[in-house]
């Protein structure tokens, strides 16, 4: 095909992007507590899936750890924003550490519904990844009634006791396409299937999907900013290339952009997961206009003004009223 000339060549960069309230939340508790109670401040798990993000709060004195296990007795710890199974808690509570949960407000609401549905005797079927972080601590609210449904695929052959009572939850950043597609064949084989009360998919991931798939329509290539873990930001590529984008790819940061993605491209869609600082986002554009993609166009979907307050232990301190 014609290489586009210069003024052909423009930019789609799709708002909302980058970080959502939880995230937000997260990485400033971390970086006030290291204010309040000096390095190192321990962390558990990446406190939010984002490269770039971990690496400058290593850089402060952050110490990422797997488990409580690794965690001196006595230090402070952060759960990070994707939450915790209670036998996490109370890990953390057997070693003395000063536990900061970090857990995304939205993320414990899908907690609370578990372990709500779980007392009254339901079992629950909850459409996540295995493996996730997030799906491993909502999954430790009702260890003993929950089933795991990873793909649409799986609905055929997992495992559901005999039970009326039956209801769906979901991780907070599935593709929502998807998700109904696994909730359609859900109710197909189980037709009492309950809805949950409100939508587990967040409001940050379907905003983001909303607006790649936007950019999506009229893109010869979309450039997803976010890192290989973070489950938001591999669904906005897999999106946009389902509404349109002739390709996709996901990158940590600018300098991962390959030249022969560019070749022939006219319009070039950008965004970013909802763990990716918008500096990230400012190199991609720089780099794209040295490229010669000056252009660019800002496509709204949606404003967006949620903001979480800070984890309440870390509240207190901040208030002096240790
Ligand atoms: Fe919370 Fe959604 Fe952000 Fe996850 S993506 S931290 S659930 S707002």
């Amino acid at each position: 095909r014609d290489e586009p000339v210069a003024g052909d060549k423009r930019v789609l960069l799709a708002a909302p992007r980058g970080y959502c309230a939880g995230v937000d939340r997260a990485v400033v508790a971390v970086e006030k507590a290291l204010e309040r109670y000096g390095s190192p401040v321990y962390v558990r798990k990446q406190i939010v899936h984002n490269v770039h993000v971990v690496s400058t709060l290593e850089k402060k004195g952050a110490i990422f750890v797997d488990e409580v296990g690794e965690v001196p007795r006595g230090s402070h710890l952060v759960f990070s924003a994707h939450g915790v199974s209670p036998a996490v808690v109370q890990g953390a509570a057997d070693r003395d550490l000063q536990a900061i949960d970090a857990t995304c407000p939205l993320v414990t609401k899908v907690h609370r519904e578990a372990t709500r549905f779980s007392r009254d005797d339901f079992h629950i079927l909850l459409i996540g990844h295995e493996g996730h972080e997030e799906v491993e601590g909502t999954m430790g609210h009702a260890p003993e009634r929950t089933t795991l449904v990873n793909s649409p695929d799986d609905v055929d052959t997992i495992d559901v006791p005999e039970t009326e009572r039956l209801v769906w939850l979901s991780q907070t950043t599935l593709s929502v396409d998807e998700t109904m597609e696994t909730v359609r064949r859900l109710r197909e084989r189980f037709p009492h299937l309950q809805d949950p009360p409100s939508d587990d998919i967040c409001y940050a991931t379907q905003n983001r999907q909303v607006a790649v798939r936007k950019i999506a329509e009229g893109a010869d290539l979309v450039i997803v900013v976010g890192s290989a873990n973070s489950s938001n930001s591999v669904r906005l590529v897999e999106v946009a290339l389902e509404y349109g984008a002739k390709a996709a790819y996901r990158v940590d940061y600018a300098s991962e952009i390959r030249q022969e993605w560019l070749d022939g491209a006219s319009t070039v869609g950008v965004t970013s997961g909802a763990s990716v600082p918008e500096v990230l986002v400012q190199q991609v554009i720089d780099d794209l206009a040295d490229a010669g993609y000056g252009d660019v166009k800002q496509v709204v979907t949606a404003e967006e003004d949620l903001m979480f307050s800070l984890p309440k232990e870390l509240r207190r301190d901040l208030n002096g009223n240790q």
